[in-house]
């Protein structure tokens, strides 16, 4: 996967694509992998990374939803199993089973609880991963060893998927290339090409190089997240708002706080939400909050007051109460909810399934979901497609189309057991044994992993190795703004790119990475200022 081979590959198909894509998260690239991997000829373009905006910050669960169930969203948390089924089979060196834990106080909880769970296990019926059951107050403890034991009876056990969800985009967008598709980072859409007002393009510049480019298709998908309105509005300008917006925030504490191999759910808080903690890398995850907000933005940012619920309602629980001090990193991430045609917005109850849509110019968008089914909402979409462009029909192929670095027997212990099938040549690459140590103790980067990510992950700035090749950003903000430089100058070196390109990168990713500090002091930059002034 390379920019500069794949955007040769743009003027190469020209004069007109079967479908073009908007939008390199869950949804655009589970679009373009089924289209392409049907023989059509797809083109993907992302205004950024791939993942940078929602699709790298969310809970990092495979999972029907078992929230849902008070919704009695039946449907949605059927087809969400069956999808975790298929995820786990297709990319089993990314995805894996996780028991999760509900503490219970007294015999009613158990009862109301268990009924619930055990529901949720009938609807993945065969397709489940392992059946859910009680436990005791002695084997609660066993699970997490840092609960507050004598506010709990015992607790219910059941299983869902976990996985890494940045890995997962890059992983995807290697494969759509392998299927013969063309996925290009940092070239955003500006415009829509319409003749007799039907959508027939785009026109889309890239961002690397400033030049300009417009693109023909027999279809154009818009799957652009929370920018969907923007992407409508180029389409007709008085388009009207078609989502609501809630962000959800995380924080990143050490496994001190919450160590073993289960995770928690706290299945109804105060106000109604649900919060997990979850052991993520050698971290533990704890999140989510919801709260509407108008603000769209590639780089939403926590707000004092979730970071500080989130704080408290998890110290209920756990024997030692984290402080501010003690996160490691925070980020937030932006749900597209489908906007209620009436009534007040409470965002938890907001539907989670998706829609697609099809504008009188046919500009197809396909709002909500997700990343469990990225996949279906891929495959139904290009179904769609294939209508509106009236292109042959081909059947979709991607419920058994294994995924990039697909590997069943790669080794769990190693830290770097997210490349799968790829890890041995990740570290084959090294010339020297220094390649293959640690750039900080801290973090799970190496010199062979940036040089992986820029060569075969279509890595282009620092903000992608630390951030989504590699998860030291969400890992450890602080570590994270020191290795830093020491990342910069690998990249420059091996992209041929100059001391102004590896200084200017240092300080984005500093003013980037303050806001996954919070109100953490930051760390002296004096060593990346004297080493670049
Ligand atoms: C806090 C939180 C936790 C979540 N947890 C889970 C979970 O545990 N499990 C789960 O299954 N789901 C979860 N979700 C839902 C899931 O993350 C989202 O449904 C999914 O990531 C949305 O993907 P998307 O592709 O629609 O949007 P995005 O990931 O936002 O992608 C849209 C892309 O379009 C690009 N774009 C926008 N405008 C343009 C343009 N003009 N030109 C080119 N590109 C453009 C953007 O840069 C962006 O990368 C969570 C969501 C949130 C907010």
């Amino acid at each position: 996967m390379d920019r500069n081979h794949l955007l040769k590959e743009l003027h190469n198909q020209q004069p007109s694509w079967d479908l073009i894509v908007i939008g390199g998260g869950a949804s655009g690239l589970g679009t373009a992998l089924d289209a392409a991997s049907r023989g059509y000829r797809t083109l993907l373009l992302e205004q950024g990374d791939f993942a940078q905006a929602t699709s790298s910050r969310s809970t990092k669960l495979v999972h029907g939803g078992v929230r849902y169930l008070r919704q009695l969203a039946i449907s949605l948390v059927r087809r969400s199993l069956k999808e975790r089924f298929i995820l786990l089979q297709n990319a089993p060196h990314l995805v894996h089973a996780l028991p999760f834990i509900i503490p219970t106080s007294n015999w009613l909880s158990r009862c109301y609880y268990l009924a619930g769970i055990k529901f949720y296990d009938l609807l993945a019926r065969r397709l489940g991963f392992k059946p859910s059951h009680l436990i005791s107050k002695k084997e609660l403890l066993q699970c997490l060893p840092t609960i507050k034991v004598d506010q709990f009876s015992g607790g219910i056990c059941y299983f869902d998927g976990q996985f890494d969800d940045a890995r997962m985009a890059i992983n995807l967008a290697q494969t759509i290339v392998e299927q013969g598709g063309v996925p290009i980072n940092y070239m955003q859409v500006q415009g829509l090409l319409k003749t007799k007002d039907k959508v027939i393009g785009v026109i889309a510049i890239d961002l690397e190089k400033g030049i300009t480019h417009e693109i023909q298709g027999k279809v154009v998908i818009n799957a652009s997240g929370v920018f969907i309105d923007s992407i409508r509005c180029m389409d007709k300008s008085n388009a009207e708002t078609s989502i609501v917006v809630s962000q959800g925030s995380h924080i990143v504490l050490e496994r001190t706080f919450f160590p073993g191999n289960s995770a928690m759910i706290i299945p109804e808080t105060v106000d109604g939400r649900v919060i997990f903690a979850i052991p993520w890398y050698n971290r533990v995850l704890v999140g989510t909050t919801e709260t509407t907000t108008e603000t769209i933005s590639l780089t939403p940012k926590p707000k004092e007051a979730e970071i500080t619920y989130l704080l408290e309602y998890i110290g209920k629980y756990l024997t030692k109460q984290p402080k501010k001090s003690d996160i490691l990193s925070q980020f937030s991430g932006l749900r597209a909810l489908m906007k209620p045609k009436e009534g007040g917005v409470n965002t938890a109850l907001l539907s989670r399934d998706y829609v697609i849509s099809v504008s009188p110019s046919q500009l197809i968008s396909v709002i909500g979901g997700k990343w469990t089914v990225y996949r279906k909402m891929g495959e139904e979409t290009v179904d769609v497609a294939l209508k509106v462009a009236q292109l042959p029909f081909c059947a979709s192929q991607t419920s058994h189309l294994k995924i990039h670095g697909w590997s069943q027997t790669h080794s769990k212990d190693s830290e770097w057991h997210y490349y799968g099938s790829d890890l041995a040549l990740v570290e084959q690459q090294a010339t020297s044994q220094e390649q293959l140590q640690k750039l900080h103790p801290d973090l799970p980067c190496r010199e062979v992993d940036v040089l992986w990510a820029i060569r075969h992950e279509m890595a282009r700035t620092v903000e992608d190795v630390l951030s989504r090749r590699t998860r030291c950003l969400p890992l450890g903000a602080r570590a994270s703004i020191e290795v830093a430089p020491k990342v910069a100058a690998i990249m420059a070196k091996d992209l041929c790119f100059s001391k102004e390109w590896e200084c200017q990168q240092v300080k984005a990713f500093e003013r980037l990475a303050k806001d996954y500090l919070g109100s953490n002091p930051i760390p002296s930059t004096e060593h990346s200022e004297a080493l670049y002034l």
